[in-house]
């Protein structure tokens, strides 16, 4: 515990020099500061001593829980050998190493990996890899790019142009190179009308129209597989990534698929596209590359992708990116500890009756008046709330309906952040299904007493 005057001073000095993420200040600055101070398991404990079930996995990427012993004692050997050295030019053990064990498990296809630190770096990199493979490939007209309605990839700029989330990324739009955007497979509110009863993938459709018109000016197709996260956690209909890759593949465009939140086990198996037996051309991976722990990304790539940039220095084919942190030894140390846990602790095995209890217990929401749609994928949960589920008439930003119930479940020891008007769930792999029932039944009480 923190004396008094000491957390004071931290809470004001945040306020005071801080400015935090996708966070509106003038509202933030109104309210005390969370400051957490200590984690284990699956529990986040701030400098009161208050405990909180992480239940966001600290933004979607702690996979083993805090403090994992195994993580913890990779990293400390590592420090005991040196912390960093640059990857441009020397290469370092445990990077060395984590490459190796990458292509191991990543689908059958990708053969090369490229190190970065972030997700957002890791998809702009995946962008820029697309539009220089076709440049060395003489067609110099496949500029542009599709992405989906809804889907989010970070926030540089490249990353942003394919970013479909009016609120976030409009704003930027001048800075923007040409993305064409397909309709979201979001069922529940079905960009082209249809209802399940009715539908054969109308979007994959219109998806196929962008292609005849545009292939040749595309250099790559970006999506998240089976689940758009920030866009609301919208889950792809059986069928549709398959759909996708089949038709990129026939048009000639490259698929980038985005697994920073998906990888890892997060959907029941180690990557998204496993499901549907899809091998993209790219591969971004971040969050839960190293269990949560460090900053580390990855961006997979075909030895076809990876042959076309060879060449004499001279004929100028170099990937001219990289940053001063790439292939970070404590990030990459700690990766190593997180792949050998899925291994010996049976992760993706232990995960399956998990993920079905998430599935029973998700279906008592449904008496909640609110309650719009239910969704879920493995160990992701999604609670879509509505004024009225016979329109489903939405509840709008401002109303912060989502905040709302995420500050009363806060109340009752559970941490977790809204998307708008979804309640997202999505706790460390690890998590028991009695630490299971807790958290839902935090949530359930959180949402009927607010709504
Ligand atoms: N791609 C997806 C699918 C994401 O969910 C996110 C972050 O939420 C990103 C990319 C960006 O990752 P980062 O926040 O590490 O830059």
């Amino acid at each position: 515990m923190f004396e008094e005057i000491r957390k004071e001073q931290l809470q004001t000095w945040d306020k005071t020099y801080l400015w935090h993420p996708f966070t509106q200040m003038q509202e933030y600055v109104k309210e005390t500061p969370l400051v957490i101070a200590e984690g284990k398991g699956i529990y986040l404990k701030d400098i009161d001593g208050n405990e909180y079930i992480d239940g966001v996995s600290s933004m979607w990427c702690n996979l083993h829980g805090h403090r994992k012993k195994e993580i913890d004692d990779a990293i400390k050997a590592q420090l005991d050998k040196i912390a960093h050295s640059t990857f441009l030019g020397p290469t370092n053990i445990p990077a060395s190493e984590l490459g190796k064990k990458l292509i191991e498990i990543v689908p059958n296809g990708l053969s090369k990996v490229f190190y970065s630190d972030n997700g957002s770096t890791a998809n702009e990199v995946a962008l820029k890899m697309a539009f220089q493979y076709w440049q060395h490939k003489g067609r110099r007209d496949k500029t542009q790019f599709i992405a989906l309605q809804y889907g989010y990839h970070g926030d540089t700029i490249g990353t942003m142009a394919v970013g479909g989330i009016d609120i976030y990324h409009k704003v930027f739009s001048p800075l923007y190179f040409k993305t064409h955007f397909a309709p979201s497979p979001y069922c529940y509110r079905c960009p082209l009308n249809k209802i399940p009863e009715d539908c054969s993938m109308e979007c994959l459709g219109t998806l196929e129209k962008i292609l005849q018109e545009h292939a040749d000016n595309v250099a790559a197709m970006i999506m998240e597989p089976l689940v758009q996260g920030v866009g609301g956690m919208l889950m792809h209909p059986k069928g549709y990534l398959a759909g996708v890759s089949k038709l990129c593949k026939q048009y000639d465009v490259l698929l980038i698929l985005d697994e920073v939140m998906t990888g890892f086990g997060r959907t029941g198996k180690m990557f998204a596209c496993e499901h549907e037996c899809v091998v993209p051309d790219l591969m971004p991976l971040s969050k839960g590359i190293n269990g949560g722990y460090m900053p580390l990304a990855a961006t997979l790539a075909t030895q076809e992708i990876y042959d076309a940039f060879l060449g004499e220095y001279t004929h100028l084919k170099t990937f001219f990116h990289g940053h001063t942190y790439t292939g970070h030894p404590l990030g990459c140390a700690a990766s190593l500890a997180s792949i050998h846990l899925f291994e010996k602790e049976n992760i993706l095995e232990n995960l399956q009756p998990k993920i079905k209890h998430l599935k029973e217990k998700l279906s008592s929401f449904k008496v909640l008046k609110h309650v719009g749609e239910i969704r879920q994928c493995g160990l992701i949960a999604a609670i879509e709330l509505v004024k009225d589920t016979k329109t489903k008439e939405p509840y709008s930003w401002v109303e912060r309906i989502g905040i709302q119930i995420c500050l009363e479940a806060k109340k009752q020891g559970v941490l977790i952040r809204p998307l708008g008007h979804i309640i997202v769930i999505m706790p460390p792999l690890i998590i028991t299904t009695a630490e299971l029932d807790r958290l839902l039944g935090v949530i359930y009480e959180s949402i009927r007493t607010v709504t």
